[in-house]
């Protein structure tokens, strides 16, 4: 007997696995029908097999699978000859639900049937406006808004675009830290098929250019508020590694700015994709054996948490430069308070726009009680004691 989805078993087999024991896949039916001794295929494994049998229960389907294929929660198994695309990337449609606006670049979770994997808006193509139904440019989306966007998650996943099937065409997208749903949202089509891109295997990697400059790479992210002092102890710390024979690069919030970055500004999107590229940057950095400085305000906790993510803990090293708003205040080297009290400057950390302190710090500056030198010879030390370079 051929067992068949919502769709009446019109359309290609379906099955979004939740449970697997022994041989036993309890699951969702998502689209066309399987009977006994069908061939399969698993996504985005791509392991193949037969079905046993099939077996109903409580509304909830089972399938018996052969010896030798591996299945896990979150799989789709689809018919061997009509299977599913993989991809990483996706054009999409999206309904905002929550008060908080979305923040491109900013890390959620895609969650499509018992699968749950890291995703970023990494464009938003426009918003819907409800009354006129036309198409305008948005930097973000906010509760109720429909807009269309791009999203990558971090690796291929099955899927079917949402007019082929609303089952496997349909995601939730999650606050990454709470899990509460932030939005829905349903796959136009892929953008690129998972099959046509790998990443270019590299001959020499990054333990051997590391060996060859006698030191651990390691991003020192410098935190904290305008004129805390990150710039100057960071310039200080890369001139005794220099010292040291260490080889260094020091990434500075204005120097970027005035580069990679110069088309973004400083509201919060602007200030999460500044965050973005210079995490993606510091990486690259790390990838070629250097110790990379980072000097950037970096004021959202999030934030930081994505660079630290995408550089893996151990080379992450995040120095909260720590001075109150008054001491920076009365510092203001580049007469920027003196701006932002007077409101020529809008979103100013510190004033209108937030700083969140670290709360677990590798290394805390107090740099209302300790002068330049001593703070860069302690993060020197540190680096020393753990590794990073030999003396
Ligand atoms: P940021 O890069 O955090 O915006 P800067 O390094 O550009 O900060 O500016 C900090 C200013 O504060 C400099 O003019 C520096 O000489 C001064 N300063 C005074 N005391 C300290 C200290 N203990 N540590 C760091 N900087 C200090």
């Amino acid at each position: 007997m051929k067992h068949t989805g919502a769709d009446g078993g019109d359309g290609p087999f379906r099955f979004l696995v939740e449970d697997v024991n022994g041989n036993t896949v309890t699951g969702t039916l998502a689209g066309g029908g399987i009977g006994d001794g069908e061939g399969i295929v698993v996504l985005p494994s791509a392991s193949t097999g037969t079905v046993k049998s099939i077996i109903d229960a409580d509304g909830n389907t089972a399938l018996v699978v052969a010896d030798g294929i591996t299945v896990s929660p979150g799989d789709m198994i689809c018919a061997q000859g009509n299977r599913a695309q993989l991809s990483d990337q996706f054009r999409v449609n999206l309904i905002w639900q929550h008060e908080d606006p979305m923040l491109p670049s900013r890390p959620y979770l895609l969650k499509m049937g018992a699968r749950v994997i890291a995703a970023s808006i990494t464009d938003i193509r426009y918003v819907i406006n409800p009354d006129t139904q036309s198409h305008e440019n948005a930097m973000t989306l906010r509760r109720d808004d429909a807009g269309v966007c791009n999203i990558a998650v971090a690796s291929p996943i099955p899927y079917d675009p949402f007019s082929k099937n609303p089952t496997t065409g349909s995601f939730t997208l999650l606050d990454k830290e709470n899990r509460q749903e932030v939005a829905t949202g349903t796959i136009e089509f892929g953008l690129y098929r998972a099959d046509n891109i790998h990443w270019q295997a590299m001959g020499v990697d990054k333990a051997a250019r590391s060996e060859m400059k006698g030191q651990k790479p390691a991003v020192l992210w410098f935190t904290g508020l305008s004129a805390s002092g990150k710039s100057t102890i960071a310039n200080l710390v890369d001139q005794k590694l220099y010292a040291l024979g260490r080889h260094t690069y020091t990434l500075d919030g204005d120097n970027v700015r005035h580069g990679l970055n110069k088309n973004l500004g400083f509201t919060d999107a602007d200030r999460v994709e500044n965050i973005r590229r210079v995490g993606e940057t510091s990486k690259l950095m790390v990838d070629a054996g250097l110790i990379c400085l980072v000097s950037f305000i970096s004021p959202f906790r999030a934030e930081r948490r994505m660079a630290r993510e995408l550089q893996g803990d151990r080379e992450f090293i995040e120095i909260f430069i720590d001075a109150s708003l008054e001491v920076c205040e009365a510092r203001d080297p580049k007469g920027l308070y003196k701006k932002a009290r007077a409101g020529e400057i809008k979103n100013f950390t510190g004033f209108d726009s937030p700083y969140e302190a670290p709360e677990n710090a590798e290394i805390v500056i107090p740099t209302g009680d300790m002068d330049p030198e001593a703070a860069a010879n302690s993060i020197v030390e540190y680096l020393l004691a753990e590794g990073f370079v030999e003396a």
